[in-house]
């Protein structure tokens, strides 16, 4: 197997040219498809003198041509950037500025959202379609209008370390984080992840995570590099817990991968029939904990299905460790694990000097091995924080709290830092407060979050003090919110306090704050 991203499909377009490669709606592309369209597109951004190296964001939804769009923007060398399209403009401008692309591919988007993007960035902007372009926006070049006619590859060197993409996370001081992924590093997990689930070219994947999300990429090269199909969820269908069991069947899916919320979603609405999804395999879940309750109820309903739990961040690429359940859990309290390291990686919980805690003690969790991300883009200092020389090798700080067992399995046992899910999104708290402390109106405020063990994960809390004078409520402090930050970053939970309570060290209390919304909730 090719360690190239975008040679991983090369052997199935030659073998089987006609076979689907992706399916998105109503629409399909066959493996021949994704090479010449893919290659047409590398030609056209040769054209415009893109270098190796270069940096190009995407603002696409999930749909095949963004597929197209990855590709062609590695078979030039250049590094792709996959953004938010829900993201608020100002919020995508802080990725722009840090990544400086030298062409912003955009298609399928809100007509606004690609004029804004345009407006507030000196790259050209690239139409990808489908159909012409918003009529205000005046798009640098249209790739379908400029397409070179030449599907054959171009020829460009491109190695194993270069950079693949890079992925913004979430930041702590308020500026998104970018975590840069060589083609290495998600080929070595490709690897060792076809080979265990033993995926062949029968296979029908799905495509559910979000493009800015690293579990996409294991969907996408995943099925590319077996020859599988990937079946793109559909925006209308991603969210509601029928219709996913709907397209799950219509599908024929033969393997499932998200983030637990959505499983836990469909657990809770009970859409999942006795033995349903004829045709399912297995089903893969990475990003945060599949709660006990909800990964019975699916064992219990699909007895014949392989259930695996993923662990890892993406600064280690898509997952680090795993564990196949060997049968259901006995109770709703059972701890599921998050396993042993996949191959070439290690994992490894020490403590304040670096050192191995005992089995049974809880420590730090650490990653070793072939994912690991070179760093973050343009950010040294958090590079040096995160990622630190041991024994002679580089360790990833995850800020993961974990204990090993006696037969060397790992358990996951929370966060030491302020880094939450919710819905399956990573967030830092810091990051909600920077925003918040920027709007003008507000003395005070600080964002907790509460784990609800329901689809949520956590709920993001707001307690805030107002200046003098001045009256506002939630739904104004939403609104000028999400103009800075993510949809699925907006607190859900808001209070209005004359003071927030404070340590006697004059810091805000933030477990009070805790312990108020929690009783709260419970009332
Ligand atoms: P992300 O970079 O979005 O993949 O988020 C990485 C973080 O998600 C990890 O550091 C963990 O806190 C959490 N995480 C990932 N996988 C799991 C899992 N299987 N169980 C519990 N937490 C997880």
């Amino acid at each position: 197997m090719s360690v190239l991203l975008h040679e991983l499909h090369l052997e199935h377009a030659e073998k089987r040219p006609d076979t689907t490669a992706i399916v998105f709606e109503e629409r399909r592309l066959t493996y021949q498809q994704v090479e010449e369209q893919s290659n047409r597109l590398a030609h056209a951004l040769a054209d415009r003198r893109i270098e190796a190296g270069d940096r190009i964001a995407l603002l696409l939804p999930k749909c095949p041509e963004a597929v197209v769009a990855m590709l062609a923007v590695m078979k030039v060398g250049a590094i792709y950037v996959p953004l938010d399209p829900a993201s608020p403009t100002a919020r995508l401008g802080k990725v722009i500025a840090s990544c400086e692309p030298a062409i912003i591919l955009a298609g399928g988007v809100k007509a606004d959202v690609a004029i804004e993007v345009s407006r507030i960035c000196t790259a050209p902007l690239a139409w990808m379609g489908p159909g012409p372009a918003p009529e205000k926006l005046q798009p640098a070049f249209s790739p379908n209008d400029t397409y070179s006619p030449a599907t054959s590859p171009l020829e460009r060197k491109v190695s194993p370390t270069d950079p693949a993409h890079i992925l913004f996370t979430s930041g702590s001081t308020g500026q998104p984080k970018g975590v840069v992924i060589t083609h290495a590093m998600v080929a070595e997990f490709i690897t060792w992840a076809n080979g265990y689930f033993g995926t062949t070219e029968q296979d029908k994947v799905s495509g559910h995570s979000p493009l800015f999300f690293d579990l996409s990429t294991f969907d996408i090269y995943g099925a590319l590099a077996a020859g599988a199909e990937l079946h793109m969820v559909p925006p209308n269908a991603n969210l509601l817990p029928h219709k996913l069991a709907d397209f799950i069947r219509r599908s024929k899916l033969t393997q499932w991968f998200s983030v637990p919320s959505i499983l836990n979603y469909m657990a809770k609405f009970d859409v999942i029939e006795e033995d349903d999804f004829p045709s399912l395999q297995r089903i893969l879940w990475c990003g945060e904990v599949f709660p006990t309750a909800a990964l019975r109820h699916w064992m219990q309903k699909l007895p014949k299905i392989r259930f695996t739990n993923l662990y890892g961040p993406t600064e280690a690429t898509i997952a680090s460790s795993y564990y196949t359940l060997p049968c259901c859990p006995a109770d709703d309290r059972e701890e599921v694990p998050i396993g042993t390291a996949c191959a070439g990686e290690e994992l490894m919980v020490l403590d304040d000097r670096l050192e191995r805690v005992a089995p049974g003690g809880v420590g730090d969790l650490y990653i070793a091995g072939v994912g690991l991300s070179p760093g973050y883009w343009r950010n040294p200092e958090a590079s040096r924080a995160a990622f630190l020389e041991h024994e002679g090798g580089r360790i990833y700080k995850t800020g993961d709290l974990a204990k090993v067992d006696e037969s060397g399995l790992f358990y996951y046992l929370g966060r030491a830092d302020s880094q939450i899910k919710s819905r399956g999104y990573r967030i830092e708290l810091g990051e909600i407060e920077t925003a918040l402390h920027s709007l003008d109106f507000l003395r005070e405020c600080a964002v907790v979050a509460i784990d609800t063990g329901g689809f949520e994960g956590h709920t993001i809390c707001c307690a805030y003090a107002v200046q003098e004078n001045v009256s506002t409520a939630p739904p104004a402090i939403k609104a000028r919110l999400r103009q800075l930050i993510p949809p699925y970053m907006i607190p859900s939970r808001w209070l209005c306090l004359d003071e927030l309570p404070k340590t006697p060290n004059g810091k805000i209390h933030r477990p009070a704050l805790r312990e108020r919304f929690q009783a709260e909730m419970n009332a």
